[in-house]
């Protein structure tokens, strides 16, 4: 079968750690140009300054992988699918919720895919925690999500700014877990967002959510973690505890404890691939919409401003 020819717009952290090995490993795929306004490019393939000049100029692609900020996602998004070309969209996928509605509506019109990519859901032990969780009785859910900022996102300006989300950058992450293996609905109930007094942007939150039985669901976020980092979720249930660590990488049941290896990205592709073949998109926004939800409903509270 020929290769899918893609391009990888945004050559940042997450383009050069996860998407450019991912592409070479997928036979499925051919890496066709790269976009970055201030990369030199990779030598191999054709750089471009701007999505606008590749798509006119050429080579031809047939998809793209969009990885830079969120803001500016919906431009590029929208670009590209003009041209019928199909689109990965880098999580979040979008900076508010009606815009990858509006691609979502436009993907369709043109016959192209648009994959929302939720990396964390491809961790090794989300799907069998997902398939013990959804016989159980869910009783309570704690999610833990602690972080060095300075570590994780150094010099990363377009985080704190409207639209990065702050501290919900990786947070949405665990949002992407926990609305993928909760057998019912969630919904936020209450937020505290705490903001340092010069950025626009949260450094930490405390989120309360409940499912559609009852369950209570704590979520702590903190990006001001030194020492050892916290990405864990610990879900009580009527046939004991389930716990998600290391962002989902490992599964501890009552039974045992199983470590896998990370093919997150790899994961994605191969998803990535199949819709595409099969003329098909896959566009979930449910983290996202909790996001919005505890923008929309949390209290706001001045923390010491952060430099980085
Ligand atoms: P980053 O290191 O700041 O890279 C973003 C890149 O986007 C920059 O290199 C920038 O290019 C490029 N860019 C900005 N505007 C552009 C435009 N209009 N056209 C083309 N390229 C443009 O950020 P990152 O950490 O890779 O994160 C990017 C996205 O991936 C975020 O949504 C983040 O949540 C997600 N993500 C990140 C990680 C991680 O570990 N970092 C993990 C998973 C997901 P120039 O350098 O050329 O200016």
């Amino acid at each position: 079968m020929t290769p899918i020819r893609i391009a990888v717009v945004g050559v940042g952290k997450i383009a050069r750690d996860q998407h450019l090995p991912a592409i070479a490993g997928n036979a499925a795929f051919s890496l066709a140009a790269t976009v970055s306004p201030d990369h030199a490019g990779l030598g191999e393939v054709p750089h471009f300054a701007d999505l606008e000049t590749l798509l006119a100029e050429g080579p031809a692609v047939d998809a793209v992988a969009l990885c830079t900020p969120p803001q500016v996602r919906y431009r590029l998004a929208a670009q590209a699918l003009r041209a019928g070309v199909h689109v990965f969209l880098e999580k979040p996928p979008g900076a508010t919720m009606s815009e990858v509605r509006a691609l979502e509506a436009q993907a369709e019109r043109v016959g192209a895919s648009l994959f929302t990519a939720w990396h964390s859901r491809f961790a090794a032990g989300v799907a069998p925690a997902k398939a013990w969780l959804a016989e159980r009785r869910i009783d309570n859910v704690a999610i833990t999500w602690r972080e060095d900022v300075r570590v994780w996102h150094p010099g990363q300006a377009w985080i704190w700014e409207p639209g990065g989300l702050g501290v919900f950058d990786p947070g949405i992450n665990a949002l992407s877990i926990l609305t993928h293996i909760m057998p019912r609905p969630v919904f936020l109930t209450g937020a505290t967002l705490h903001l340092p007094a010069n950025r626009a942007a949260p450094i930490a939150a405390d989120l309360s959510f409940s499912d559609a039985g009852g369950a209570p669901i704590t979520m702590d976020l903190d990006w001001r973690q030194t020492g050892p980092q916290s990405w864990d979720i610990v879900v009580e249930t009527d046939a004991g505890t389930l716990r998600l660590s290391d962002g989902g990488a490992v599964l501890t049941l009552p039974s045992d404890t199983a470590h896998c290896e990370d093919l997150e990205y790899p994961g994605l592709y191969a998803r990535f691939a199949s819709l595409v073949r099969g003329g098909r998109s896959d566009v979930d926004l449910a983290p996202l919409r909790l996001v919005a939800d505890a923008f929309l409903r949390g209290r706001r509270e001045t923390v010491d401003a952060f430099h980085d």
